[in-house]
């Protein structure tokens, strides 16, 4: 597939590696071996491979979940409390105090 294949004319057939996640450049995001070595590599730490962006997203996923399930838990004890709390002024209201 051509989406695959990088834009520069003298980079015909090179396949796409990665994404470069450099805030700072100007250049094309996705990048071929040959871009690696030449529009990229003042800031090649920054050029992210295929595999390894899978692997940076699903270490992202698995974080996004450790704090998703600490925020249910935390929701859960408020649930706890609050339905305590009502508890507590049908309570007050039966005795009317
Ligand atoms: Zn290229
Ligand atoms: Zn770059």
């Amino acid at each position: 597939m051509d989406i695959f294949k990088c834009k520069y004319l003298t980079h015909e057939n090179e396949e796409i590696m990665g994404f470069c996640l450099n805030q700072r450049c100007q250049n094309v995001t996705q990048y071929c071996y040959l871009c690696l070595n030449t529009t990229h590599q003042e800031h090649f730490n920054d050029c992210i491979r295929f595999t390894k962006l899978i692997l940076f997203m699903n270490e992202c996923m698995q974080v996004y979940n450790q704090q998703r399930k600490q925020i249910e838990k935390k929701l859960n004890k408020f649930k706890i409390i609050f339905i305590d709390q009502k508890k507590w002024i049908r309570k007050l209201i039966y005795w009317k105090i």
